[in-house]
C-alpha cells in the first residue's frame, strides 16, 4: 500500500534553504533513509542506512538530525510515550501525548477510523495519537525562549 508522502528527496535541498538549514550530506542521507523506508525506522535503523553513503556519521548526529527534522515538522516521532501506558477506556477516543513530560490526555472522536481491506485481521487496538506540548510545557518552553 503506497501512501503519498509529503516531501520528495528532490525537494529536500529547497526545504533546507527556505529554513536557513545547510543541506549537508548527512542531513540529506538521514532524510532519504527515512523517506525511502516503509518500516518507521528507529535511530539505529536510520544510522545503518546512512552509513552506506556517509560512513563517518555518528549515532549522535543521526539522533540530533532526526529530532531537528521532527521539530521542523518534516517527520513525526512515534515514540513520545516514555514507557508503556495503560488505558481502560476501550471505546473510540484519541490521545494527545506531551513529548516533553509524557502526559497523556484523552479526547473524544466520533468513531474509530475505518480499517481498509487487506490489513491483518487480528486487531486488538485502534489508536489515534496526537503528539505535541501540553499547555504547561508549552508555557515553560516559551519562558525559556524569552530569556
Ligand atoms: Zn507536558
Ligand atoms: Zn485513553
Amino acid at each position: 500500500m503506497k501512501m503519498t508522502k509529503e516531501l520528495t528527496i528532490d525537494a529536500f535541498p529547497a526545504f533546507c534553504r527556505e529554513r536557513g538549514l545547510k543541506c549537508t550530506a548527512q542531513r540529506m542521507a538521514v532524510f532519504a533513509a527515512v523517506r525511502e523506508s516503509e518500516s518507521h525506522p528507529s535511530v539505529d535503523d536510520t544510522l545503518a542506512a546512512v552509513r552506506k553513503t556517509v560512513p563517518t556519521v555518528t549515532r549522535d548526529s543521526v539522533y540530533r538530525i532526526l529530532n531537528e527534522f521532527s521539530s521542523l515538522g518534516l517527520l513525526a516521532r512515534l515514540d513520545a510515550l516514555q514507557a508503556a501506558r495503560y488505558d481502560t477506556r476501550m471505546g473510540p477516543h484519541a490521545h494527545f501525548i506531551c513529548e516533553e513530560c509524557g502526559a497523556v490526555f484523552d479526547y473524544p472522536i466520533g468513531a474509530a477510523p475505518a480499517i481498509p481491506d487487506g490489513m491483518p485481521s487480528v486487531r486488538r487496538h485502534v489508536e489515534l495519537r496526537v503528539t505535541g506540548l501540553c499547555d504547561r510545557c508549552a508555557a515553560a518552553s516559551a519562558r525559556k525562549i524569552a530569556c
